[in-house]
């Protein structure tokens, strides 16, 4: 049969098993479109269905998670983690907390995080999980009691062999401490069973950067391949979150200048560059006041555009960097139009397949989000072996190791593209490349 008829046959097979969830088809949907050369080059991956075993989870959780508010109310949230892919190693993937987290888009991540962790070259599965449960406006004491009830449930699951969570959009250092505690009570163990520690008990250095800084760095090789560099580059990044605060500082350090920082109510606009400075009365107020962006318009008197994306200010680079199909076709049409010769993906899927298109069809340098955003993880497997091994590097050594990660996470992309007959295609090369190495893990550990 031809790849392509495959191909649609395992997809029409995961619209009808996971009716509505349309995050999660459109990702299945971006690799499986990628992959039609692989399967004619490779028939014993069809011979052994992997594609069709690769988009279903390995296993799939759903509990309930009630708690009690300060008034003494009793709320009910759901829970999840999705297991998807252990051909590699354990299943990593961070948790989410967001009112909006449902099973397709839980899939849709856990999906990604399989390509993505195969990338690295570090031995992590796939998985993905989290809650409907929305952190803000809750005190820290109701934060506590739902990360406690939350891992009441979740710690029979995981472990440091097994399933090791990270975190991910409403999920900070303040959540991972409250369900590791909730996790060594329970267990009575001290192991890395969690990611995104604090440095004082089993942290890495340089995780909360990883993902801004490995995004960044990735772009950095992109520029390399057209003989350009950050110098004098103006950015917009989208989001004021932990992707986003580490996107614009690394820019700075690099010579670019960031102008633009964003939350779910609007964007600010500093054409002055948000300097040091600056970004550290955004960590304040993000990590610690938990106030909103616009604060920074009101302090700094820069332009507020109310309820809107950063993506009508004229940049020659963009990093979106705050959630899923932020960038739309008419976004990306504009960002063309303004001469946006780079979009590096810090936030997991940013781009709708429209967007990407466009993206694709003018040629500018598009940096997908399992490749671009992959820093994260890997410097979370690089935080699990430093649990394993009992010690803990320096800065510069994880920063150096999380640099030469993104630099070889190019080149596969790179290389594979080229390979495959679509150069400079990074989308298609971070698919194939990701893909290849966990097909090959799937055939050699039989049918499991
Ligand atoms: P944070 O919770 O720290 O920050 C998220 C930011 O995005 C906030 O500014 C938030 O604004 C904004 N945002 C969230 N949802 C929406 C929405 N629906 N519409 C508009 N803005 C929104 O999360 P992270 O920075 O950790 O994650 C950002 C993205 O990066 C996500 O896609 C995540 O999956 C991805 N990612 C994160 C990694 C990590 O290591 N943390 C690793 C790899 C990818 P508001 O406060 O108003 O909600």
């Amino acid at each position: 049969m031809a790849a392509k008829t495959i191909i649609q046959g395992v997809y029409e097979e995961v619209l009808k098993r996971n009716p509505g969830e349309v995050e999660f088809h459109q990702a299945v949907k971006e690799v499986l479109d990628s992959l039609e050369p692989v399967l004619d080059k490779h028939p014993e991956y069809v011979e052994a269905r992997i594609l069709d075993r690769i988009v279903e989870p390995e296993r799939q959780l759903m509990f309930r998670v009630p708690w009690q508010d300060d008034k003494g109310n009793i709320q009910v949230n759901r829970g999840f983690r999705f297991e998807f892919n252990s051909a590699l190693g354990p299943y990593k993937g961070g948790l989410r907390f967001h009112p909006t987290v449902n099973a397709g888009i839980l899939k849709f991540l856990g999906f990604e995080q399989i390509f993505k962790n195969s990338l690295t070259t570090l031995p992590m599965g796939g998985g993905k999980g989290g809650s409907d449960f929305d952190p803000k406006g809750k005190s820290d004491n109701e934060v506590m009691r739902f990360c406690q009830s939350f891992m009441t449930e979740l710690f029979r699951h995981i472990g440091p062999n097994t399933d090791v969570p990270a975190g991910d959009i409403g999920v900070g250092g303040r959540e991972i401490g409250f369900m590791f505690g909730q996790y060594k009570r329970l267990r009575n163990e001290f192991t890395g069973v969690l990611t995104g520690k604090a440095l004082n008990w089993g942290g890495s250095l340089i995780r909360p950067e990883a993902t801004g800084y490995g995004c960044v760095y990735f772009a950095e090789e992109m520029l390399k391949t057209r003989g350009e560099s950050f110098k004098g580059k103006i950015c917009t990044v989208s989001g004021s979150g932990n992707v986003a605060q580490y996107t614009v500082e690394k820019l700075n350090q690099l010579g670019a200048k960031a102008v633009t920082l964003s939350d779910s109510n609007g964007t600010i606009h500093d054409p002055n560059g948000i300097d040091a400075e600056k970004l550290a009365f955004v960590l304040e107020l993000k990590n610690i006041r938990r106030g909103r962006i616009k604060e920074y318009a009101d302090k700094y008197k820069v332009q507020y555009l109310d309820g809107k994306r950063p993506w009508g200010i004229k940049c020659d680079c963009a990093f979106p960097s705050a959630t899923q199909n932020e960038v739309n076709e008419e976004d990306a049409k504009t960002l063309l139009k303004n001469g946006c010769m780079l979009v590096a993906e810090g936030a997991n899927m940013p781009s709708t397949p429209e967007a990407i298109e466009q993206y694709l069809e003018k040629k500018i340098l598009y940096g997908p989000a399992k490749a671009a955003n992959a820093g994260g993880v890997a410097t979370s497997g690089l935080e699990m072996s430093q649990n394993a091994m009992m010690m803990s590097w320096s800065r510069e050594e994880v920063d150096k190791k999380l640099h030469n990660i993104m630099i070889a996470i190019h080149k596969q992309c790179f290389d594979a593209a080229e390979e495959y007959g679509e150069p400079g295609n990074l989308m298609m090369g971070a698919n194939i490349a990701g893909f290849v190495k966990v097909a090959d893990a799937m055939l050699d550990q039989g049918v499991v």
